[in-house]
């Protein structure tokens, strides 16, 4: 097994079953979304294609000329919205199951142990529904470089859209027929730019700087992204709502070829030990696009919290801290 898991497992010491699950679940989330996001890029080119055969079935053999391109405007424009709508769909979901995965650790231990004591968990699952749907919400209010989530996708239906007009544009210079163009267009978006070098080499003497090598890489870097910012957003904002949250462990990733921000993330020292931050301390995650490093809760350990949840439940004097929490925090709900 590999050392960030063994780190995460000795972080989450007790809780470990629960602390692999979230992660678990992070991951399977990061897995399934790059083919994702690829498909909505594949269908579009499928789609433009189509059209581009259909203009040619009318007129075969022809070249493209300036009239095609005219008439591709308006579905290219179409295409555009389409892949940044159903883009955004996939956002939300990837947001919604990495912050639920994400607020499920916390979620775990504190069910698992207000139930040890004794003590009705009742308000528990509102509470968290709340911290769940106000981490989704600060994921879609964030910004970057005064941009949106939601108009960083937009920008991507924009992008598809500049690239496959600039290619058919260039069809159309050159004189390259429909069907051929047709078949270009669904090669690169497959299979990237490098693989077109042999079989268009004109079109790629001339155009070859201005297309991307992989027209969806933006896209999935975006995703990746922000999937794991709402990982994020959920660990921390359900270890803040919790009585035993103690510190928040950054553990670097083993895919770290280069010394980056997350070797200094990691390497932090307040005194609650290597790469632990303080409750309302905790750091920016990622460190930057493409981070796996793991943020993990450090929770108080379970015979002593549930030791402490007792003597509250008996003498609710004996624990002001918990009892605030209680009033202020947890019936608050
Ligand atoms: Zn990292």
């Amino acid at each position: 097994m590999s050392r960030e898991i063994d780190e995460l497992k000795s972080t989450a010491g007790d809780y470990w079953r629960w602390a692999l699950e979230a992660r678990k679940l992070y991951i399977d989330l990061r897995l399934r979304q790059d083919p994702e996001i690829r498909s909505l890029y594949i269908r579009a080119a499928d789609r433009i294609a189509e059209e581009l055969r259909e203009m040619a079935a009318s007129t075969p053999g022809a070249m493209l000329r300036k009239r095609h391109l005219e008439a591709m405007e308006k579905l290219l424009r179409q295409e555009a919205e389409k892949l940044a709508g159903q883009f955004k769909n996939q956002m939300d979901e990837y947001i919604q199951t990495a912050v639920e995965a994400g607020v499920g650790y916390t979620k775990s231990i504190l069910s698992s142990l207000f139930e040890e004591a004794g003590i009705s968990t009742g308000h528990m699952n509102a509470m968290l529904a709340g911290v769940n749907r106000q981490a989704v919400e600060a994921c879609w209010a964030r910004t970057k470089k005064g941009l949106f989530l939601s108009d960083r996708i937009w920008e991507q239906g924009e992008n598809l859209r500049g690239t496959i007009r600039d290619i058919i544009q260039e069809s159309v210079a050159i004189g390259q027929d429909a069907v051929k163009t047709a078949r270009m267009l669904e090669r690169y978006v497959k299979q990237g730019k490098k693989t077109l070098a042999s079989e268009y080499p004109k079109m790629m003497e001339r155009m070859g700087g201005r297309i991307p090598g992989d027209i969806s890489y933006e896209a999935l870097r975006l995703a990746r992204t922000e999937t794991t910012a709402a990982f994020g957003e959920g660990t921390i904002a359900a270890a803040r709502m919790s009585p035993s949250y103690k510190g928040m462990k950054w553990i670097l990733s083993k895919s770290h070829p280069i010394t980056d921000i997350c070797d200094d993330l990691a390497a932090h020292d307040e005194g609650l030990g290597k790469g632990v931050y303080a409750p309302g301390n905790e750091p920016p995650y990622p460190g930057h696009p493409n981070c796996l490093c793991i943020l993990v809760p450090v929770h108080e350990e379970p015979e002593q919290f549930v030791k402490r949840l007792k003597k509250w439940r008996s003498d609710p004097s004996s624990d002001p801290e918990l009892e605030k929490w209680y009033n202020d925090i947890y019936k608050k709900i």
